[in-house]
């Protein structure tokens, strides 16, 4: 048998998309379906960050007691909507139970092997589709109101020492230094000249398309329904435009890749952490870093200034809550005074996540030519190359160079 094969590839956002560079640079002939234009849903707006020191998972012991503030305030950094608290207990449940001390040294661990590979993956990815152009390599800085509050965050800074992330602590007059029209109100910062940033995610993602169109790849516009399985797996996908045959057909739905998952009988605890942006066209200010202020960044775009993140576990389906988006437009005057904020737009995303702040990247347990990449709640983009290497490797059965187990769908 031909090792090329027809894959059909089930979502057309970053990763989704990734898969479908990766498998077209193999050889495989590969069908792209999504309902929307690559890179239209969550992977359009996102902060831009190239987090590859971002190891430290969401649960982290104690985390669970800051619940009932989460359900109070609802334009906190993180919030819960009331009507969505019984959809999401079971998830909470199994969230909190992954923050104890040794569960989160492993999931660290596992999200390192990871974003080890972040450079090494995309930097190729980037240059082949041309747009080397829109990576930024200045690094991230995470600013500090007191000491106080870097000392509350030390654990995670130690998840990150402990893997090899370089860190700078700086003072208020480096700071200063740095970033001259930011507010002199920060005691502290840490830079981080690993996690970078692009200048226009939408993009990334409209490049990488662009690129394996050129090398083959088909575009199908429909939403994928069902499956069919037949004595050799998955014979074909199932769209509202039509029927994609296939040999082999990978998952990369984002937060709606639990319902493709069901037709291949797995069961995924996936729920959305929902996020917003304002994007500012005119600024009026400059920063030459990414800034974390903690829940959320400011990332300079080519489109203007982003302000981006925060988490609203609200479900799939409820309409989103733009004061959340304004309200990072106030933080953000309070870090950057001179802040414009004319003609800023908001924007609300689903990130897919799963409790133990890991992906899935796997093949499928039940049936030999089914694979599913999604899961990547807070770091998509950064994973986006790496995910696609990894999934090409499963499907030609090529053994990769990190241990799979951890990303496995069947660890529930
Ligand atoms: C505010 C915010 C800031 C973020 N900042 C960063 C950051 O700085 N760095 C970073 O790395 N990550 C960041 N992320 C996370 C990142 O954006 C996501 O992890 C990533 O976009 C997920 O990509 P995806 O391809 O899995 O999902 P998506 O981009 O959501 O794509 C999924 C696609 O599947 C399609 N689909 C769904 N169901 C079907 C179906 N039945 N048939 C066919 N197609 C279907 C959808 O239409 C969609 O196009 C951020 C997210 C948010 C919300």
């Amino acid at each position: 048998m031909s090792p090329h094969k027809n894959v059909a590839v089930v979502g057309a956002g970053i990763i989704g998309t990734c898969i479908a560079a990766k498998l077209v640079e193999d050889g495989h002939g590969v069908t792209l379906i999504d309902p929307l234009e690559p890179g239209r849903a969550t992977s359009y707006g996102n902060a831009g960050g190239i987090a590859a020191t971002a190891m430290a998972p969401l649960s982290m012991p104690g985390t669970i007691r800051k619940v009932p503030g989460w359900l109070m305030d609802p334009l906190g950094p993180l919030t819960i909507r009331w009507s969505y608290l019984p959809r999401l207990a079971p998830w909470l449940w199994r969230f909190w139970r992954a923050g104890t001390p040794e569960k989160v040294e492993k999931q660290a661990d596992a999200l390192a092997a990871l974003l080890k590979r972040t450079y090494a993956d995309w930097d190729p990815l980037w240059k082949a589709a041309g747009l080397d152009t829109l990576i930024k390599r200045d690094g991230c800085l995470r600013l500090y109101e007191s000491r106080a509050a870097y000392e509350a965050d030390e654990p995670e800074w130690k998840l990150k020492r402990d893997r090899g992330v370089r860190m700078e602590i700086i003072d208020r007059h480096e700071i200063r230094q740095l970033e001259p029209q930011v507010a002199p109100i920060y005691e502290l910062g840490v830079l981080t000249p690993e996690w970078n940033w692009v200048l226009d995610p939408h993009r990334i993602v409209t490049g990488v398309a662009d690129y394996a169109t050129g090398r083959g790849l088909r575009s199908w516009r429909g939403k994928a329904v069902a499956a069919r399985i037949g004595a050799n797996g998955v014979e074909a996908i199932v769209t509202d435009t039509g029927v994609v045959p296939c040999d082999a057909a990978v998952v990369a739905a984002g937060a709606w890749s639990h319902v493709a998952a069901r037709w291949f009988g797995s069961e995924v605890p996936l729920e959305t952490e929902r996020g917003y942006h304002m994007t500012l066209p005119k600024p009026g200010v400059e920063i030459r870093h990414t800034i974390n202020l903690g829940g959320w960044v400011m990332t300079p775009m080519r489109m203007g200034l982003r302000l981006g993140g925060t988490v609203e576990l609200a479900g799939l389906d409820a309409p989103p809550n733009w004061k959340r988006a304004e309200v990072l437009v106030e933080r953000a005057k309070r870090a950057l005074p001179g802040l414009d904020a004319t003609d800023a737009s908001p924007w609300m995303g689903h990130r897919p996540s799963l409790p133990d702040s890991l992906p899935v990247i796997s093949a499928s347990p039940h049936h030999r030519n089914v694979y599913f990449a999604f899961g990547a709640a807070h770091l998509g983009l950064t994973e986006g190359a790496t995910t696609g290497a990894l999934i090409a490797d499963l499907v030609a059965g090529r053994t990769p160079s990190i241990d799979m187990t951890p990303y496995r769908v069947d660890r529930f």
